[in-house]
């Protein structure tokens, strides 16, 4: 049976950056990281939107917020060092009328608190300039908000695992944790593994992963949903210079349908939030008995869809209906045509949902004696990653200690 000090499991962005950093910090530990995929990054790190975010939205003092900022930061940093191409393009929130003007401020606020830097509220003839197509009266301007291509960054943290003599093992697929003294067995795929310390990073899996260890639960499940996006026409490019988002539903964890520039020069108009039927389903008619199964026999489940359940229908409407998506994005670009628009790309998110029916906003890591569990890592989970990645180290490095 093989045995390691530290087995992460999940080759996702967090996942890789949790490794990394545990051997940035103590280089003779065995470690492995296990991916169920035959290649590392082929969910949520390898179907986002590709944009470094700021902090702008995030409740100040939140993991999320102060992971945020530093990790903007840091990933300029890392993508320097390592000639990791990115694009800082900046980006507008823009306010469509008056009644959106408070929340404008609101967020504009938040950024500020969150000590986002170069943050301006800008008027009608500035956001003209900056956004020609772009409707709206009033916007926050980001100008340090930025693009990147986060497969090479999945990469470039795959490479110092590496050479720093972990190992990555895909086509690893975990399905038992049991926890012996000083010991965990990981049953996989391939055969059982031994680690001392296991650290789960398992995105849309990450409740089964959890689940698998048993112990004290807090009943927190994933419940997945899909982001469609559509792709501009080439000939229609310039119609988005960089980033438009919308000023967000307060209450809803996702931002809203917006245009992103991307680093191959496309623009991407999404995405939507539905609920995905299958967790990694990331086509519309793509159904899992068990997954759907899970979120339907879910308490929390029905408890979010009675608060949610006009944005959900309208959600579901405009995935089933392109006028109808076009008609959400004519709000933010009026001279958008039908045409304009041709089928992309789509990401399913992680979201976690607690039993009384939030959506879980803040990142969220359970400790164990010698496991961990990321339960909740969604976006800004990207930019974040190399100080979610601190965050779980700091925690747990007395244990690892060789
Ligand atoms: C549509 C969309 C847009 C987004 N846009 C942005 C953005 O612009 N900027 C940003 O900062 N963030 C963004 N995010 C969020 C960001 O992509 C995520 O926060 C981040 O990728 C999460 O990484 P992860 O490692 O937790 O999950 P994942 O990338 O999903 O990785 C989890 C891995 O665990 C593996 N796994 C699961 N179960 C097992 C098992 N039993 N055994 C072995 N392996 C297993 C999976 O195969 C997977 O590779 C977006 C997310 C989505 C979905």
């Amino acid at each position: 049976m093989k045995q390691y000090d530290v087995v992460v499991v999940g080759g996702g962005l967090i996942g890789l950056a949790t490794a990394r950093e545990v051997l940035k910090r103590q280089p003779d530990l065995r470690l492995a990281l296990l991916e169920k995929e035959p290649e590392i990054a082929r969910h949520q790190s390898g179907h986002n939107s590709g944009v470094i975010h700021t902090g702008i939205y995030y409740t100040p003092g939140s993991m999320k917020a102060k992971a945020c900022v530093a990790g903007h930061r840091e990933m300029l940093a890392f993508c320097d060092e390592r000639g990791i191409q990115y694009d800082l393009c900046g980006k507008v929130i823009v306010a469509l009328d008056e009644s959106e003007l408070p929340r404008l401020q609101n967020l504009y606020e938040r950024g500020t608190a969150n000590g986002v830097q170069g943050l301006e509220m800008i008027g009608q003839e500035r956001l003209r300039e900056l956004e020609p197509y772009a409707a709206g009266i009033k916007a926050i301007h980001s100008p340090n908000t930025g693009i990147i291509d986060y497969g090479q960054v999945t990469c470039a943290y795959a490479d110092d695992i590496r050479e720093n003599g972990g190992e990555i093992i895909t086509n690893c697929k975990v399905t038992g944790l049991v926890e012996h003294g000083n010991t965990t067995t990981l049953v996989t795929t391939i055969g059982d593994i031994d680690a001392e310390f296991v650290i789960t990073c398992g995105g849309l899996h990450s409740d089964r992963i959890a689940n698998m260890s048993g112990g004290e639960s807090d009943g927190v499940q994933i419940v997945p949903f899909r982001g469609d996006y559509y792709v501009l026409r080439p000939e229609k490019r310039h119609m988005c210079k960089s980033l438009i988002y919308p000023v967000p539903d307060p209450e809803f964890p996702f931002l809203g349908v917006h245009f992103t520039k991307t680093m191959r020069g496309e623009v991407w108009a999404g995405p939507n939030a539905v609920l995905a039927f299958a967790r990694e389903g990331y086509g519309r008619w793509q159904v899992n008995p068990r997954d759907l199964g899970a979120a339907l026999t879910f308490g929390g489940f029905w408890k979010m869809a009675r608060q949610y359940w006009r944005t959900g229908m309208a959600e579901m409407y405009r995935d089933y209906s392109k006028g109808a998506y076009l008609t959400e994005l004519r709000r933010y670009m009026p001279a958008l045509r039908g045409d304009d628009l041709l089928p992309g790309p789509s990401g399913v998110r992680a979201q976690a949902l607690s039993p009384d029916g939030k959506l879980v906003d803040d990142f969220l890591i359970k400790h164990g004696e010698r496991v961990a569990h990321v339960r909740n890592a969604p976006s800004p989970g990207a930019t974040s990653s190399m100080v979610i990645a601190r965050m779980i180290v700091d925690t747990v490095e007395q244990k690892l200690a060789v």
